[in-house]
């Protein structure tokens, strides 16, 4: 920034809108998505700013309708992972020498660009490819999107603003380079906004991407690209590549100019990436940034003194929002032995008052699980609840994949606290619920602290302060994002920041400074004024 220190607009949510019946956008997006439906397109990868078709391609199906084909993505190949790279590198030259506020200006463009003409396509793809309900598309691929957008460019003049002290003979100045070589973008099926997010913010703060994008996204993920395309990233910035996520990242990860992971994604698999940079580490120029926000277990604990209309509806929205397919989604809960009754009959409520079907009928509160792997795993827990005497169906337990990867909200009580289902992340519509002796509230806590590896998100609900102030305490390290009084998921942007400890990342907080602060690396620069003549210091005499 040669000429001012500019303002950037201030950052603000966007608001989400209703969809409710006789609005615009609910006919926008109901438009959006038949059109999607009735066609088929092609789906390239780009490198360089450019479309890649090799005819090697497979179909996009939506989970809910897995019969139907709505288009075909080309797969890439080991030489075009290379050409990625060698593309980015040579973008890097010119991209991480641009002023600031002309990378804020393409990224503030893309918000407003899915704010407004966007959004109908962006939220209609992301019912499509991931089975979203209306709501939690709007939520997703457009509001916390562009939340995301806005907010880091916010961050960014947040962090080039934080500078040293300097005295009169010396001017002090960090500059926030961007890493030297190329970033590697690794995105889960989930979300769209986090498959925005990741390759973006890396670009933002100055840096060029190789962006792989999960197989089960590439629908919606071809409206980010389209958005990014128009808003003027410059060619070799982003680049995208579908295909074996095995050899695309053996490809990334052998390049002596890797300079850093930005993953989302299950744990398993980040613990995989780690060890390979690892065991590379001697190839690197540089050591590579490593950012993993992986899975969780996620947990709600009632205290006697919770009211069990709140705590049913915390594990209502909690668990099955989305079929459970959030990260944070809560999927095991400690009831108190005096409130069982009551909770459990609000829950039960609630679960057979859901509809299930397609997005396309918004009367839908639930959809279908995002891939066959997935229906399948769900399917063999909660045909092992129901053989297995410890442990109940109380509600749901039926599914079918026959159309579309149905799984009914299954709500599984067990009376042992480390029961298989308590522990494994299952990543679905199944919550399972252990009834703790009203009394037994402090062991509780140590059980719920001990009993999973990971560390996501967390809630507590009590009317006891005293309780409150316990769990707080007992569960520090239980939980990177700990809610009182309310479910444990839909984190903001700018108000939540998210991420989790132990097994569930790195905790670098997406949609915070601290995220955006890996993808620097600062660069201290002291000027000194009246430069010195004589080494001699006066205590020499
Ligand atoms: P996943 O681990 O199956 O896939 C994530 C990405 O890794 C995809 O792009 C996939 O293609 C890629 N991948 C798969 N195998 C790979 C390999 N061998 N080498 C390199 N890359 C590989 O996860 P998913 O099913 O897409 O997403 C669900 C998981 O993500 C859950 O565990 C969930 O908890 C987690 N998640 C965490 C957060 C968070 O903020 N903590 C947010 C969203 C999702």
């Amino acid at each position: 920034m040669g000429k001012g220190f500019f303002k950037v607009p201030e950052a603000i949510n966007e608001p989400i809108k209703s969809y409710a019946p006789g609005t615009p956008e609910r006919k926008a997006v109901l438009e959006a998505y038949k059109k999607m439906y009735n066609s088929s397109i092609d789906v390239p990868f780009y490198i360089n700013g450019k479309d890649v078709t090799t005819g090697n391609t497979k179909p996009m199906s939506p989970p809910h309708d897995h019969k139907h084909i709505v288009g075909h993505y080309h797969l890439a190949e080991k030489t075009h992972v290379e050409q990625a790279i060698t593309t980015a590198l040579e973008a890097r030259k010119s991209w991480s020498q641009l002023p600031w506020e002309q990378r804020a200006g393409i990224f503030l463009k893309a918000a407003e660009l899915i704010a407004g003409p966007y959004r109908a396509k962006i939220n209609a793809a992301t019912m499509m490819a991931q089975s979203k309900t209306v709501h939690q598309a709007e939520i997703d691929s457009a509001c916390e999107f562009i939340d995301f957008l806005r907010f880091n460019v916010q961050f960014m003049t947040e962090i080039y603003k934080d500078q040293p002290k300097s005295t009169s003979d010396a001017w002090n100045r960090v500059e926030y380079r961007p890493l030297e070589g190329f970033t590697y973008a690794v995105t889960p099926f989930n979300f769209t906004a986090i498959a925005g997010n990741l390759p973006s913010c890396m670009a933002l703060m100055g840096n060029v991407v190789v962006w792989k994008p999960s197989d089960s996204q590439i629908f919606s993920a071809k409206i980010i690209m389209d958005v990014f395309k128009e808003a003027g990233v410059p060619d070799g910035v982003i680049n995208v590549v579908f295909g074996d996520p095995k050899m695309i990242t053996d490809t990334v990860l052998a390049s002596p100019d890797f300079s850093g992971l930005h993953f989302t994604g299950s744990t398993f698999i980040f613990k995989e990436l780690w060890k390979q940079i690892g065991t590379n580490i001697h190839t690197y120029k540089t050591y590579p940034r490593i950012v993993g926000e992986t899975g969780g277990k996620d947990f709600i604990i009632a205290h006697k003194s919770a009211v069990p209309k709140q705590v049913a509806t915390a594990i209502s929205r909690g668990a099955f929002e989305f079929q459970g397919q959030k990260c944070s989604a809560a999927s095991r809960a400690y009831i108190p032995s005096n409130i069982w009754e009551e909770v459990k009959n609000f829950v039960i409520e609630d679960v057979k008052s859901f509809k299930m079907g397609s997005p396309e009928n918004l009367e839908n509160f639930i959809t279908a699980v995002i891939h066959e792997g997935s229906f399948d795993k769900l399917a063999t827990y909660i045909d092992q609840a129901k053989t297995d005497s410890n442990a109940e169906i109380i509600v749901g337990g039926n599914y079918d994949k026959s159309k579309g990867y149905f799984i009914e909200p299954t709500v599984i009580v067990t009376t042992d606290p480390k029961y298989i289902t308590m522990c494994d992340e299952l990543f679905g519509p199944v919550i399972t619920i252990f009834v703790y002796d009203a009394e037994k509230y402090t062991e509780t806590l140590k059980l719920v602290n001990s009993t999973s590896d990971y560390a996501l998100t967390g809630a507590i609900l009590s009317t006891n302060r005293y309780a409150i102030e316990e769990a707080t305490k007992e569960l520090q390290d239980a939980a990177g994002n700990f809610y009182i009084n309310d479910k444990p998921t839909g984190a903001v942007v700018g108000q939540q920041p998210f991420g989790g400890a132990r097994a569930s990342g790195t905790n670098d907080k997406a949609g915070s400074p601290q995220n955006l602060l890996r993808w620097v690396s600062p660069r201290l620069i002291k000027e000194t004024f009246v430069t010195p003549t004589d080494y001699r210091y006066p205590f020499l005499g």
